[in-house]
């Protein structure tokens, strides 16, 4: 396995009239590829803040990211663009389907502003969504589905341009357990199949168990568990 995504010293800090909130604090974490992350904290732990400086969405107050040993904010517009749109993937909690179109139109959206013929878009993009089980509801719109099958069409969006790493924040934040459970073997499933990478935020303790490394943010500092799966020491940001 060889490093994909690493942070090195990573903090965040909010200005709130007079004073700073620290949100993340000298944060250190790697990402090898087709690992599967869970990154483990309570709500307002920074989980979020964590995942969109990773994606390039939202600026570090100092530190670094590093994409294949490249500093992500040494890029410029053009080069950040590219990397979000043809590296990343996104999954939100509350799946950020656009409403007026189908789930087929929904993942092949990806691939269209990637200037794809719309043809190939429509094959490449039926191919995923049959791949997570929903072939049977490529033209429904998101208001026709229920929460799992959503989510379903948010982890098709995400793969459909074949990304290195997918990010998602809370998949499983607005599912029933049983549903959640589906998500879990997708995940599992897809990891099989691409070798895509996952970083995972959520206060799902069932979902991180089933991913290969956890770590836990807890006021701004983020630590990786002890794991039996793969039996990594504990490393600590301090
Ligand atoms: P989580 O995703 O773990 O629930 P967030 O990353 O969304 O947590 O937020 C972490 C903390 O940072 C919270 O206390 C939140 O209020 C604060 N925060 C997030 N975004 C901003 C912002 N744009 N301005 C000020 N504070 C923010
Ligand atoms: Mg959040």
């Amino acid at each position: 396995m060889s490093s994909l995504l690493e942070c090195i010293n990573l903090s965040k800090q909010y200005q709130e009239g007079e004073s700073q909130i620290e949100v993340l604090k000298q944060v250190n974490f790697e990402l090898q590829v087709g690992q599967q992350v869970a990154i483990l904290g309570n709500s307002g732990s920074g989980k979020s803040t964590l995942l969109h400086i990773l994606g390039a969405l939202d600026n570090p107050t100092s530190g670094q990211v590093l994409f294949k040993g490249e500093d992500i904010f040494k890029f410029n517009r053009k080069q950040q663009a590219a990397f979000r749109n043809r590296q990343l993937g996104f999954v939100y909690q509350l799946h950020h389907l656009l409403p007026e179109f189908s789930a087929l139109e929904n993942v092949a959206m990806p691939l269209l502003i990637g200037k794809l013929d719309k043809k190939s878009a429509t094959t490449r993009a039926t191919e995923i969504l049959d791949r997570v089980g929903l072939s049977h509801r490529l033209s429904h719109k998101p208001s026709q589905l229920s929460g799992g099958e959503r989510q379903r069409v948010a982890f098709a969006r995400a793969l459909v341009t074949n990304p290195a790493i997918v990010l998602a924040d809370e998949p499983t934040g607005n599912l029933d357990d049983k549903t959640g459970e589906t998500i879990y073997q997708l995940i599992g499933e897809l990891r099989q199949d691409f070798n895509t990478s996952f970083v995972v935020v959520t206060h799902d303790r069932q979902l991180a168990a089933k991913l290969d490394t956890v770590w836990e943010l807890t006021s701004g500092t983020l630590r990786q568990q002890v794991s039996s799966r793969s039996e990594t020491a504990v490393v600590t940001n301090v």
